[in-house]
């Protein structure tokens, strides 16, 4: 007979519910849940309860389907496992680019913000405190700084920094800002024009002059520095004096840098990492699932050993402390720690081997240990650990870690002859996904935890899109009857037959009530184009304000494809809004894009 943990772990797979159906299934989960068993109880279990459903012993039958979870800071719909339907569109994998897995052989998982997800209310706001505590400690900013609190909602991925003006930008796809900010105070239309869009050189936005806010963890500093911004326009702040807008951004990566340097966030995760790390009961089942179908795991993270397995041990194992130990590496094939990406996808690096008790690094030949000078053999705790080419790794070994090293010592460790067997999930879109992509050839899937929240929005405002698209048709057809209406009238006599001129078939000049008619007809044409426009402008503006109340829907800048969403498209293969949700999918599913539509097609098919 099975487990409890057996029977969780079939539950969270979805193999019971396969087995048993849903029904049988969440009702075992539901006694488990209630008996005590070993383990705790299932996570999956949370929501039953909130929803009412009844246990076994009350023999009472559940109703089914369950309604999702509410989407809460505490419980994000993405952990609710067991009563996830495949079909919710938050639990979605969506393709960009058409993706065999068949052909993959390979799976690797950046660690921060892919395999631990973070949450923002608790650690950016350390990342906050920290870093004002090292810029009064060590660069000389006042202890007024300690006065200043951190809103985690207001700041988001895609935005850029621009340092020298001390401005926040959203920009479109095409580079052109839409939407523009100096610390918290919004630049005037005629501002942001003069000083990006009509500016004589298009800026690229690109460093050293701008910095691209492309991941949850910049959240925290990017506030920090708007909030330094508006102290330093303040007469008497008492900010350093002859500090530039790019001096105090500066002094901000340095202050975050040495949060990193000194362990002071990363203590503080270790000891409470319930504080700081979303629950994912979906993530064991998930690998699981993965190794099943014969793939190769590895993790590829800039973290260092200490850290990553400290992170790893609480999402896999929940341990922490002095239970921490090394099961969470039998999930993995391979382990590289400290890899810096994205050099590590350019640039050879020496690779070092990790001897997990101490934490030592050894040095390696293209991942097998070196006998040191002096020595007769390898040392003791890694002896016999000479590897051949690639990693033999049989069920229920431990991946072996490494530090460093360069994406082919990857390949040889994995047996990986071409990149596109390769599958990396990550957060990053420049350093995970773009550089592993175009250098490489690495398939890539981004992880876009805010997707959760957007789609949610979007699914309760369709109508919107609608309304905006049949707006914009309307003004565009009423712009073009007044353009052409002008030219005419400026550029030719007009004839008694209106028609005459549209076609150029004008015969005499019209008379002077035909001229006056004409003019009211175009006034009358630009009244009803300005309140298009209005109409228009203001639903943009509040639709947008569902999604967030400054910088609107992520992936969206105006009607178009912000430049975020525009990178997403270009460079990651399949995004979805976490990682688990590959669960939902057989490891042999073969994602298929949508068909490419342009302009003049779509106006066929509208
Ligand atoms: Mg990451």
């Amino acid at each position: 007979m099975l487990g409890c943990r057996a029977v969780r772990a079939l539950c969270r797979s979805g193999q019971l519910r396969a087995a048993l159906g849903s029904n049988r299934a969440r009702l075992i989960v539901a006694e488990l849940a209630g008996s005590g068993g070993s383990g705790g109880p299932a996570a999956g279990v949370v929501p039953a309860a909130t929803n009412g459903a009844t246990s076994l012993r009350d023999k009472t039958t559940v109703a089914f389907p369950p309604p999702p979870v509410a989407c809460s800071e505490e419980q994000p719909v993405w952990t609710d496992q067991v009563w996830a339907s495949p079909l919710d569109i938050r639990r979605r994998v969506f393709c960009n680019r058409s993706l065999n897995m068949k052909s993959i052989s390979a799976i690797g998982f950046d660690m921060d913000y892919t395999l631990a997800q973070y949450k923002p209310e608790t650690f950016e706001a350390l990342a906050h405190t920290q870093t004002v505590d090292k810029l009064v400690k060590f660069f000389g900013y006042p202890a007024e700084l300690y006065d200043l609190t951190f809103d985690h909602t207001y700041m988001c991925r895609g935005l850029i920094i621009d340092k020298r003006r001390g401005n926040m930008l959203k920009v479109d796809r095409h580079k052109y800002v839409k939407l523009a900010f100096h610390g918290f105070t919004p630049l005037s239309r005629e501002d942001r024009m003069s000083t990006y869009n009509n500016a004589d050189k298009r800026e690229e936005y690109d460093e050293p002059h701008f910095a691209l806010i492309d991941t949850l963890f910049s959240l925290a500093e990017a506030y920090l520095f708007m909030q330094l911004v508006e102290l330093k326009d303040e007469p008497g702040s008492g900010l350093p004096p002859g500090k530039t807008y790019a001096d105090i951004y500066r002094d901000v990566r340095g202050a975050v840098d040495l949060c990193h340097r000194d362990g002071s966030i990363k203590r503080e995760v270790a000891a409470n990492p319930e504080k700081y790390i979303h629950d994912d009961p979906g993530l064991v089942p998930l690998l699981d699932m993965l190794r099943r179908s014969g793939k190769k795991l590895f993790v590829a993270t800039n973290s260092l050993w200490d850290y990553s397995n400290v992170v790893m041990n609480w999402v896999i194992s929940r341990r922490k402390g002095a239970d921490r130990d090394l099961e969470w590496l039998k999930y993995f094939d391979a382990v590289v720690t400290g890899c810096a990406k994205p050099r590590f996808f350019s640039e050879r690096s020496n690779l070092f081997e990790v001897h997990t008790g101490t934490g030592m690094l050894w040095n390696t030949e293209g991942g097998s240990p070196m006998v040191p000078v002096g020595e007769e053999d390898l040392p003791t705790p890694i002896l016999g650990s000479t590897a051949p080419p690639h990693v033999q790794h049989a069920p229920g070994d431990r991946a072996r870690v490494f530090q460093g090293g360069y994406y082919l010592d990857l390949h040889k460790m994995l047996d990986v002859s071409s990149g596109s067997e390769v599958l990396y999930v990550g957060d990053h879109i420049f350093a995970d996904v773009l550089r592993s992509k175009k250098a490489l050839g690495w398939r890539t899937l981004l992880v876009v935890p805010e997707l959760d929240a957007e789609l949610e929005v979007l699914a309760g405002c369709k109508g919107n899109a609608e309304e905006l698209r049949m707006l914009r048709k309307q003004r565009d057809a009423l712009d073009d009857q007044i353009q052409r209406l002008e030219w005419q009238l400026s550029n030719a006599p007009l004839d008694a037959d209106p028609s005459h001129d549209m076609d150029g078939s004008a015969g005499g000049a019209a008379s002077e009530e035909e001229a006056a008619a004409y003019h009211d007809m175009l006034a009358n044409l630009r009244q009803q184009r300005e309140s298009l426009r209005e109409r228009h402008r203001a639903l943009l503006r509040s639709h947008h304000e569902l999604f967030h109340p400054v910088w609107g829907q992520l992936m969206k800048t105006g009607y178009q494809n912000s430049r975020y969403a525009h990178q997403m498209e270009r460079f990651a293969c399949l995004f979805t809004s976490h990682l688990s949700n590959l669960i939902f999918y057989s490891p042999f599913k073969s994602y298929r894009g949508k068909p490419d539509v342009m302009t003049h097609e779509d106006e066929l098919m509208a």
